[in-house]
């Protein structure tokens, strides 16, 4: 190790008391303390947040996050200010906040207290706030969950698309950019907004070799089908996807009638609720949660055995995402999907009131998603390559988790079965 490396190595110890890095996190830091833009792909729990904190930590003057969700970036600042004895090393800059307020955030600015400014990306456009940031040392602007930026991504935010423009005011200072979303054309997209083709990329593996990927036929027994594999986990926990919220409804219903515990969670529920029903699941009230994807931002339950998909997701991107939540502590994740064509129908019919691009879009992931359900290769393959990965379906780790692989079918076969 040189001295850097060394350096760099304490104050990860001193900061956050870890005593190794984690996957690329070295190697991001060094590139974002030589001032390079730095463009970082990892999934999520991947450590992203530690590649700008420590660097923001350790460097002169005070770092840009920006993030989308208030919720978020208050969590992150509480974080950050439990590794030290100072309140203003960490601010939220937002609409939310009083005079007095913004004034003690500037105060700690300018006297080089803050280390890390937390904005959402509506607040950065303030041109009050923006002269004011002109006038003080900023060392870097880090974007998180820079995705947003894009149109292919599964959360695009317009403001995200004004970044460039505001950056390029505060003077010559690096960009950080992370995101969890792997696909070529959403990372090519962030790229090119933020006009930064220049900058070190650091891509981490996606592939998660303890999920057991499969696809099963949708019939009219889903229910029963549904039951009879929950009732081979028993005590396990797992979440289930559904569309709509009425089918979540319905289906935490039949659950309970079976005798599963089970809750139902989206969006239509009062947030008492919503939070009851997570809390129950985090705390293993319940083994089952049988949700819309409203559920799922943030959770980091490590022991989710399974994750099944009632209807087929609207891309492979929230597919990964929403799989994702399973095995996260290493162990076994089951992720099976229920895949028919009329699901996919539906899902189109629902997109064809939007606007034509969004529509074009839309359907676009959704044919990425049929190829995938209908596919007789290795699903991890397939998924890897949708995100640029190159998989070894032989030897590459996790090679036989999926039921292609276990119970390879010809291709006639396979396309038969799904097209009834
Ligand atoms: P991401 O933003 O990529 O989803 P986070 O930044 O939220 O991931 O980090 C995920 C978890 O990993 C956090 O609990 C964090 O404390 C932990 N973590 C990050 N870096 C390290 C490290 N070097 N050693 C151990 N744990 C780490
Ligand atoms: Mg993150």
């Amino acid at each position: 190790m040189n001295s850097n490396e060394i350096e760099i190595h304490k104050e990860l110890k001193k900061y956050f008391g870890f005593s190794q890095f984690k996957g690329l996190q070295e190697q991001v830091i060094t590139s974002i303390l030589d001032r390079k833009n730095t463009f970082v792909i990892m999934p999520t729990g991947g450590g992203k947040s530690l590649c700008y904190q420590l660097p923001a930590l350790i460097q002169e003057g005070t770092a840009i996050v920006v993030s989308p969700l208030i919720a978020l970036m208050k969590n992150q600042v509480d974080a950050i200010r439990s590794l030290s004895s100072e309140n203003g090393i960490a601010h939220v800059l937002n609409s939310s906040l009083t005079k007095t307020e913004i004034a003690q955030v500037k105060k700690d600015i300018t006297s080089g207290l803050t280390k890390l400014l937390y904005v959402a990306p509506e607040s950065l456009t303030k041109e009050e706030y923006v002269t004011f940031l002109q006038s003080v040392p900023i060392s870097f602007v880090a974007i998180d969950e820079a995705h947003c930026i894009s149109e292919w991504g599964h959360d695009f935010r317009p403001e995200y698309r004004n970044l460039r423009n505001i950056i390029k005011q505060l003077g010559k200072v690096p960009i950080i950019g992370l995101t969890a979303t792997a696909t070529p054309k959403v990372q090519e997209d962030i790229l090119k907004n933020l006009d930064m083709a220049d900058a070190n990329t650091f891509k981490a593996s996606f592939n998660r070799p303890n999920l057991y990927y499969e696809v099963r036929t949708k019939t009219k027994n889903i229910e029963s089908d549904i039951i009879r594999f929950i009732k081979q986990h028993k005590g396990k926990s797992g979440i289930i996807y559904c569309l709509s919220r009425k089918k979540v409804e319905s289906i935490a219903e039949v659950l309970q009638v079976n005798g599963i515990s089970a809750v139902p969670y989206h969006a239509g529920l009062d947030a008492k609720t919503r939070a009851k029903h997570q809390d129950m699941f985090l705390m293993e009230d319940v083994d089952v949660v049988v949700a819309t994807i409203a559920f799922g931002m943030g959770i980091d339950k490590p022991d989710v055995r399974f994750v099944i998909h009632h209807d087929i997701p609207k891309s492979l991107e929230s597919y990964y995402q929403e799989t994702g939540r399973a095995g996260r502590d290493g162990g076994e994740g089951h992720c099976l999907a229920y895949y028919s064509y009329k699901d996919v129908e539906k899902l189109e019919k629902f997109m064809s009131g939007k606007p034509v691009a969004e529509q074009e879009i839309g359907f676009a992931l959704l044919q990425e998603v049929v190829a995938y359900a209908e596919t007789s290769m290795s699903r991890r393959k397939f998924l890897l390559h949708y995100f640029g990965e190159e998989f070894d379906s032989e030897t590459g780790e996790g090679a036989d988790m999926d039921d292609n692989v276990r119970n390879p079918k010809h291709k006639v076969e396979a396309k038969d079965e799904v097209v009834k």
